[in-house]
């Protein structure tokens, strides 16, 4: 087996891991980030939700249940971890619009509202009531995406069909990042004299360019113009992760990417190594303090088995919501299923709780009562609980 020291390993490249990741490299810590793959950023809008139960998501987290982990993330810490986000975006070239204190609203691809706190600049100019008229643009083919589901639900709403030679997500998105292919689309676009107030796409604008290619269309037409997310793959989430992860590059962190962690080294109260699965041999990674941010079930961190759930690299004692029967609700749409309050239990440091570790950090999805759909509270959790994780742990190694 092969031996790597550093100052703490992150496991989980999602945004929970890459935002404790960028805090403590930032800082001059010797950090590596070990992924068995990608994140459930990529499956999500790339929106930033912090808390829907309020328009304010700031008084919405003053009243979820007392169990939940925001309640142990000090208000400044919230502020801090959405502030150095949109400042870590910017830097990356894919701002994001909107602040803590309002809610705002994402038209969706089945033409509903989401709710969230801050929003990709290619989504800024979505409308926020249904006064708006927009004109819908598709694109020849392109299967993940239907215009007649937004215009049966709003009136003044029209669409036109452009034919990009392509018909992937992936594919459009590309294409929009050569300059002859966007000169042309923005002749025909012009062309169409549209008359709608605003001018609506499925979020394949680019692949990392979009906040300047939305910039350069709505100049050249002289209307706003917005993306709409659509589902996996979803082009506003592997931006999202793209940039988060170069992010955490630049600051100089290390990725060990496809490498899943099966096992740990361990002595006394202490966590020394975790051991992955590599090019068909083992290695140990060693490091002085761990920071667990492995996700829910979407993201592998919890396992559901018949009766239990467990969490298979530490072994953590995992928080199950009563019996299998009250795990789901007999609706499958409901935001009220039992499981999603499973996972870790931690102190106020974000140390496993009724466990003996000393120098393990959790942080994210895979942390318990969370209930993650119910209250609107994805990404903005992980990166304001990352951020304890990652004080907690540098006040650890100090
Ligand atoms: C379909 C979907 C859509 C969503 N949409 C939104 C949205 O629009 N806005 C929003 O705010 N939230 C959204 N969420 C919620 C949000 O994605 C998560 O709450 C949040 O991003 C969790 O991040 P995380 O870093 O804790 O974990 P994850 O994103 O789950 O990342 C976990 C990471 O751990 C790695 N990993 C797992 N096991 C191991 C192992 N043994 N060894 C090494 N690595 C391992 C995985 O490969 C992955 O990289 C959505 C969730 C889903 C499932």
């Amino acid at each position: 087996m092969s031996v790597t020291e550093y100052d703490v390993i992150i496991i989980g490249a999602g945004v929970a891991g890459l935002t404790a990741g960028a805090f403590l490299a930032g800082r001059g810590f010797k950090v590596a980030l070990v992924t068995s793959g990608e994140p459930t950023a990529c499956l999500s809008t790339g929106c930033i939700d912090v808390c829907s139960r309020d328009h304010n998501p700031l008084l919405g987290i003053k009243e979820l249940p007392p169990a939940h982990p925001f309640h142990l993330v000090p208000e400044q810490t919230i502020r801090e971890s959405l502030n150095n986000f949109q400042a870590a975006m910017m830097d990356m070239g894919i701002p994001y619009a909107g602040a803590l204190t309002e809610n705002r609203f994402v038209l969706s691809a089945l033409g509903t509202f989401k709710t969230s706190c801050l929003v990709p600049s290619t989504m800024k100019a979505a409308p926020q009531d249904t006064k708006d008229s927009i004109h819908i643009i598709s694109f020849r083919g392109l299967k993940d995406f239907y215009p007649s589901y937004i215009i049966s639900r709003r009136k003044n709403t029209k669409f036109s069909v452009y034919d990009a030679g392509v018909s992937s997500t992936m594919g459009i998105a590309s294409h929009f990042e050569e300059k002859e292919f966007l000169e042309s689309f923005i002749v025909w676009l012009k062309g169409q004299n549209i008359d709608e107030d605003k001018i609506a796409f499925p979020a394949v604008l680019g692949l990392e360019s979009a906040a300047e290619i939305v910039k350069t269309i709505a100049t050249r037409v002289g209307k706003p113009v917005f993306e709409i997310p659509t589902i996996p793959p979803s082009m506003p989430g592997r931006r999202l992760f793209n940039a988060l992860k170069d992010y955490f590059r630049k600051k100089g962190g290390t990725i060990y990417w496809a490498w899943p962690v099966v096992g740990i080294e361990k002595a006394g109260r202490l966590i020394e190594a975790v051991v992955t699965q590599s090019e068909g041999r083992p290695n140990s990674l060693n490091a002085r303090a761990f920071i667990l941010a492995t996700g829910s079930f979407v993201g592998g961190g919890l396992v559901a088995g018949r009766e239990t759930i467990t969490e298979n690299i530490f072994n953590l004692p995992v928080h199950v919501p009563g019996p299998r029967e009250t795990w789901f609700d007999n609706d499958y749409f409901s935001f009220n299923h039992g499981i999603g309050k499973a996972g870790i239990m931690v102190d106020s440091s974000l140390r496993p709780a009724g466990t003996p570790w000393e120098n393990i950090f959790v942080c994210g999805g895979i942390l318990a009562d969370t209930e993650i759909l119910k209250n609107g509270c994805g990404h903005g959790l992980a990166m304001a609980t990352a951020h304890v994780a990652a004080k907690s742990c540098m006040e650890y190694i100090r």
